[in-house]
C-alpha cells in the first residue's frame, strides 16, 4: 500500500517515539454525524487511518455526536459505508460520543471540586459582551466568584432538568484577560431540553466541542489528536483541560497531543457540510450521493476509485499552509489508476450510420480487441463487424479542414480491430445534414491478419455494428461550478455573492449512444474506459444489462476550458 511521504506530522511522531512519549500510535477520525462525507474528509480519513497503519498502532473511528440538533443514526451509516468504500477498517475500535456523556459529566464535577469551572447565570449576549475582543481584555462575569458548594449544587439541578434553556452555562473557571479569547472561561455546558438521536431524553446539558473534544481522545488513549488548522488557537485550552483532568486523577498519562495540518480546499467544489447540505436541500443536485457534488458517496457514484483518492492524498501531501488545489489533480490521479484499472471497451457517444456497401448483408465477420493495451493477461474479446456500422458524427467530414485525417470522400481509415476502408460519399436530409456515409473495405486488411499492416492509415477510428450495438444512456457530467473558488468574488455591487451563483448551469447532460454487448452485460458500478473518450462507470443504481447507464467519470485529457 501507499506510505504517506516523509511530513510534518511524521517527523513529529517520530520524535515522540524517539523520546520514549509514547509507546504506540492511535489516531481516531472524528466525523459528526450531520452530513455526508465530503473529499475533505478523504484527507483526514487516508492521514489518519494511513499513520496508524504505517506505525503498527491504529485508528478509532469514533463519531463526533456531541450536539443533539443535527444528528442521525442515518448519517452514522452513510458514514461507516463511505470509509469502509476507502479501503479502511476501524476493526473493533467504532465509538460514539455520547457514550461518555456520563464521564463527561463527572469531569465537569470535578472541575467544579477543584475551583476550575463555575456556573454562570448571565445570559449569552452578556457573556458575550463581557469577553472582550482581541485588543480588550475580558470581564469577570458577577457569578464567577460563587463557592465550589454552590457551584456543585446548580449544576447538579441543570442536570436535573430544573431550568430552561439558557438559565445557566457551566464556564471554565481560567483567565478573562488571556490574550487567547478561548481561554477566557470558555463554556463547557449549556442547557437544551432537546431529545438526542441516541441518547433520547436522558440529557438536558451538553457539553460543547471544545470541551468534549479531549476528553474523547483521553478517555481512548489517543495519542496524536489531528485537526485542521481553525483549531490552532483551541490548543491551549485543549492542553489545559487535559492537564487539569490528570491532575485531578481523571486521566493517565501521557495526555493526548494535538497537531493540526491545513484542511483540503479544492477548486470547483465546496467542501463544507453546510453548503453541501443547501445544494441537497434546495435541490440544486438530485442527493447526497449526486455524482456532480464532492461527496463521497458522489465521488463513487461518479465512477472515482479508493485507489485515486489516496493516490490524490499522497500527491497533495499534508502541510500547515493553507491554500486550493486545481481539481485536474484530483482528476489526475482518478486517470491514472482508472488507466490501470479499466478495461477498455467501445462506444459510439453521436452515432452516424456507415454502410460498407461491398460486404455482404448478413455476415458477420469476428474481430478482436485486447481487453487492456498495458495488460494482455486481461484476455481479448470477439466484436462483429457487419454491413451497417456506427460510427461518431465526429469522424466524417464531407469537406474536410486541414489536419482532418479521418473519414472524408475518397480518404482510407483503419476502422480500430477491423478492415482499412475507404470512403466513397454521404447520403444528406432535405436540410443538408449528413444521414448515412458510404465505403468500400479491403478485404485483406482485417487487424491481426497476415499482411494487414501493409496497409498504412493515418486515421483510426472506432465503430459498432448496427445489429449488435445496445442502446445506453451516457450521463455527461461537468463541474458543479464554473467559478474556481465558488461564492469568494463580490458581485458587480461589491456585495458578496452567494456561492449558488456561481452553479454551472450545464453540469449534466444526458444523452443516447450506443455500446458494445460486451459494455452493456456488467454489474452496476464496473468501470471502462471507452476508447477515445474517456473513463465511465455502470450507474450504480439505475444500469441494467437491458438499459445500461454509463457515467462519465473523467475524460481521457484535461479539456477544462478548452
Ligand atoms: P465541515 O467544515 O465540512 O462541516 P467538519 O470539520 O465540521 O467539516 P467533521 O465531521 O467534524 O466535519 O470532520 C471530521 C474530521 O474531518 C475532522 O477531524 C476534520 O478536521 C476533518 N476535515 C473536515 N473537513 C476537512 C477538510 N476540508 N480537509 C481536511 N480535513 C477535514
Ligand atoms: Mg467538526
Ligand atoms: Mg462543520
Amino acid at each position: 500500500d501507499l506510505a504517506p511521504p516523509a511530513h510534518f506530522i511524521k517527523n513529529a511522531i517520530d520524535e515522540d517515539l524517539a523520546a520514549g512519549r509514547y509507546r504506540q500510535v492511535v489516531t481516531r477520525f472524528p466525523p459528526e454525524p450531520n452530513g455526508y462525507l465530503h473529499f475533505g474528509h478523504a484527507k483526514s480519513i487516508v492521514l489518519n487511518f494511513g499513520l496508524a497503519r504505517l506505525y503498527g498502532g491504529r485508528c478509532h473511528m469514533r463519531f463526533d455526536d456531541t450536539n443533539p440538533t443535527t444528528e442521525s443514526m442515518d448519517y452514522v451509516e452513510a458514514i461507516l459505508e463511505a470509509v469502509r468504500w476507502l479501503g479502511y477498517d476501524w476493526g473493533e475500535h467504532l465509538y460514539f460520543a455520547s457514550d461518555y456523556f456520563e464521564t463527561m459529566y463527572r469531569c465537569a464535577e470535578a472541575l467544579i471540586e477543584r475551583g476550575l469551572a463555575y456556573v454562570d447565570s448571565l445570559p449569552p449576549e452578556e457573556i458575550r459582551a463581557l469577553r472582550g475582543t482581541l485588543t480588550e481584555p475580558g470581564r469577570d462575569s458577577p457569578y464567577r466568584n460563587r463557592s465550589i458548594e454552590e457551584n456543585l449544587a446548580l449544576f447538579r439541578r441543570m442536570r436535573a432538568g430544573e431550568f430552561p434553556d439558557g438559565a445557566h452555562v457551566l464556564r471554565a473557571k481560567i483567565d478573562m484577560a488571556s490574550p487567547n479569547l478561548n481561554l477566557r472561561d470558555p463554556i463547557l455546558y449549556r442547557i437544551r431540553h432537546v431529545s438526542h438521536y441516541r441518547t433520547g431524553n436522558a440529557w438536558c446539558l451538553y457539553p460543547t466541542y471544545t470541551y468534549a473534544h479531549p476528553i474523547e481522545d483521553a478517555i481512548e488513549g489517543i495519542t496524536h489528536s489531528l485537526c485542521t488548522l481553525e483549531f490552532e488557537d483551541q490548543r491551549p485550552f485543549y492542553e489545559w483541560l487535559l492537564e487539569a483532568l490528570a491532575e485531578a486523577g481523571v486521566f493517565s498519562r501521557p495526555l493526548p497531543r494535538q497537531i493540526e495540518f491545513a484542511r483540503l480546499n479544492l477548486e470547483y467544489v465546496v467542501l463544507s457540510k453546510r453548503k453541501l447540505i443547501q445544494l441537497v436541500e434546495e435541490r440544486h443536485v438530485a442527493g447526497w450521493d449526486d455524482p456532480r457534488l464532492p461527496t463521497l458517496a458522489g465521488g463513487r457514484r461518479r465512477g472515482y476509485t479508493p485507489e485515486g483518492f489516496r493516490l490524490f492524498c499522497e500527491r497533495i501531501g499534508v502541510s500547515k499552509a493553507d491554500g486550493w488545489i486545481g481539481y485536474e489533480v484530483l482528476e489526475q490521479a482518478m486517470r491514472d489508476h482508472l488507466n490501470e484499472a479499466a478495461e477498455r471497451r467501445i462506444a459510439v457517444l453521436d452515432p452516424l450510420e456507415l454502410v460498407i456497401d461491398d460486404f455482404p448483408e448478413g455476415h458477420v465477420e469476428w474481430c478482436e480487441a485486447p481487453n487492456h493495451p498495458l495488460d494482455p493477461e486481461r484476455g481479448k474479446r470477439r466484436i462483429p463487424f457487419t454491413r451497417r456500422l456506427w460510427i461518431e458524427r465526429g469522424d466524417f467530414m464531407e469537406t474536410p479542414v486541414k489536419g482532418f485525417h479521418r473519414l472524408t470522400p475518397g480518404a482510407t481509415v483503419r476502422l480500430r480491430y477491423g478492415y482499412v476502408i475507404e470512403c466513397t460519399g454521404c447520403d444528406k436530409d432535405e436540410s443538408g445534414r449528413v444521414v448515412r456515409v458510404h465505403a468500400r473495405h479491403f478485404p485483406d486488411s482485417k487487424s491481426g491478419t497476415p499482411g494487414a499492416d501493409r496497409y498504412k492509415t493515418k486515421g483510426n477510428c472506432h465503430w459498432l455494428s448496427c445489429d449488435h450495438a445496445i442502446e445506453a444512456e451516457i450521463r455527461h457530467y461537468d463541474r458543479l461550478f464554473r467559478h474556481p473558488r465558488p461564492g469568494t468574488e463580490p458581485g458587480p455591487d461589491g456585495a458578496p455573492r452567494s456561492f449558488l451563483e456561481d452553479l454551472n448551469p450545464e453540469s449534466l447532460r444526458c444523452y443516447r449512444a450506443f455500446v458494445e454487448p460486451d459494455a452493456a452485460q456488467v454489474p452496476p458500478e464496473t468501470r471502462f474506459q471507452f476508447e477515445r473518450h474517456g473513463y465511465f462507470v455502470a450507474d450504480r443504481y439505475d444500469h441494467r444489462p437491458e438499459t445500461p447507464v454509463f457515467n462519465l467519470t473523467v475524460g481521457l485529457k484535461d479539456t477544462w476550458g478548452k
